[in-house]
């Protein structure tokens, strides 16, 4: 496990949690590559497992049960598989592949897919569950994780980019939002996407190898450099997002050379924010710099297609009582306002209030209290990002039969924009260039 505040001098071992207790899994299938021979460690016992073996492993009372040809075994509490022999890189599709685990576990799009592996595959009992665990150095879990956040077709500029963004990010360790489960991070968008060897390219694996140890300093402390989709034209700063002190490398700052006259201060201003959402900036994450319809070739495969920069969704009053209701576990019986009491500088809303009637006509306010809040409550598809001005339909109706969000970006906004530093790199920068624009103050540095 990696220690908080340590900044290592050797390549550590990071342990990524893939599947995890609230998947709910009970039982799991393995399946041994057909090019690689594999070891099973577990209750002090050692096998070798023959090449294109599926092992089922099912939770049984307190043990682990599975087959290993003809025998039935019993693991105690773990449960290790890995290759006999080492291999110094890494290759696209290399390790075991195990079948059914979740992607996108937060959003409406969620789905099971296949991945494949490599290196150390750690199974666990925890609570009744099933729990799955990849353990491998940081450089190769770095080379998969630049394909799994973004296609294997971005330039590499942005690859690079990317990869010390969520070196730096990893090494930081400051969320630490799984170290009770024995896992650095999960594989998820709740902090990294990580898909194995699945998506892996030569092209990402040099993205790692060209930046192999660098990271960003501030003031000699791994920056926590937090990274999300796209900004919608002007970053958010630290604190408007997860709170508490300000930090220095997390500016409101256009994703632009000059500021765009677009850009009327501030965005927490209502007019100025409706100003901002109708126009289409020349900032580098505009589709005047990366084309909407291009992006697919270069975001991973798990997302929706759609327009990011500027969207309007809208939801009707019966859409929005039913999902309130389902998250909150309130009797609401209509929504009569949604009131934004708070913005960012992005314009990101970060507290409001739904003022709602209750089962007994009684107007009853609902605080929200986070921008991820606002984004998980006003819409069950979980809105892109929190930058919006809310509108009803009709105009002034006590009661909206629709609220219209009019929204920018995906994402939190802080740090890296990803489609702003795809922008960047379309346009000539180079590695340095986008993370430096992206964390003002920081320095890079090899560490290893
Ligand atoms: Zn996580
Ligand atoms: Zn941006």
């Amino acid at each position: 496990m990696l220690e908080p505040n340590v900044i290592p001098k050797s390549e550590p071992t990071i342990h990524v949690g893939i599947v995890l207790p609230e998947d709910d899994f009970t039982s799991l299938s393995i399946q041994i590559p057909e090019n690689e021979d594999y070891q099973i460690e577990f209750s002090g016992r050692s096998f070798l497992i023959e090449p294109k073996t599926e092992v089922f492993f099912k939770l049984t009372g307190e043990k682990i049960t599975f087959k290993i040809g003809a025998q039935e075994l019993n693991a105690e509490n773990e449960i290790r598989l890995f290759p006999v022999f080492k291999s110094e890189t890494l290759k696209p599709k290399q390790g075991a592949t195990v079948r059914n685990v979740l992607a996108g576990r937060q959003f409406h799009w969620r789905k099971y897919i296949n991945v494949t592996l490599p290196e150390t595959l750690i199974l666990r009992r925890y609570e009744n569950r099933l729990i799955l665990i990849n353990a491998l150095p940081l450089e190769k879990y770095l080379m998969c994780v630049a394909t799994s956040e973004m296609g294997a077709e971005c330039p590499s500029a942005l690859l690079e980019a990317q990869t010390i963004a969520a070196r730096s990010w990893l090494l930081a360790n400051v969320e630490q939002k799984h170290r009770h489960l024995g896992m650095d991070v999960c594989n998820d968008d709740c902090c990294q996407r990580y898909q194995g060897t699945t998506f892996l390219t030569e092209h990402s694996i040099r993205g790692a190898e060209n930046t192999r140890g660098l990271v960003l300093l501030y003031q000699d402390k791994i920056c926590d450099a937090r990274y999300s989709k796209s900004c919608g034209g002007v970053m958010e700063s630290f604190e408007a997002i997860w709170g508490g002190e300000p930090v220095p490398y997390f500016k409101v700052k256009a994703d632009a050379e000059t500021e765009p006259p677009e850009w009327h201060k501030p965005l927490s201003d209502e007019k100025n924010l409706a100003h901002w959402l109708k126009s289409v900036p020349q900032t580098f994450c505009s589709p005047h710099v990366v084309p909407e319809e291009t992006l697919k070739k270069y975001l991973g495969g798990v997302d929706e297609e759609g327009h990011y920069f500027r969207w309007t969704i809208n939801i009707t009053q019966e859409e929005l009582v039913n999902h309130l209701n389902r998250q909150l576990n309130l009797p609401i019986k209509a929504v009569k306002a949604l009131n934004v009491l708070q913005r960012g500088g992005s314009g990101r809303a970060t507290k409001m209030e739904i003022v709602y009637l209750d089962s007994e006509n009684r107007e009853q306010i609902f605080s929200v209290d986070s921008e991820y809040d606002v984004r998980r409550l006003l819409h069950p598809s979980f809105l892109y990002s929190s930058a919006i001005i809310i509108e009803t339909l009709p105009k002034n109706a006590e009661i909206p039969e629709t609220y219209v969000y009019r929204g920018a970006g995906w994402g939190h906004g802080a740090g890296l924009c990803q489609i702003g530093a795809l922008g960047m790199s379309l346009k000539g920068y180079i590695a340095q260039d986008i993370v430096y624009h992206y964390y003002p103050g920081s320095v890079l540095k090899k560490i290893y």
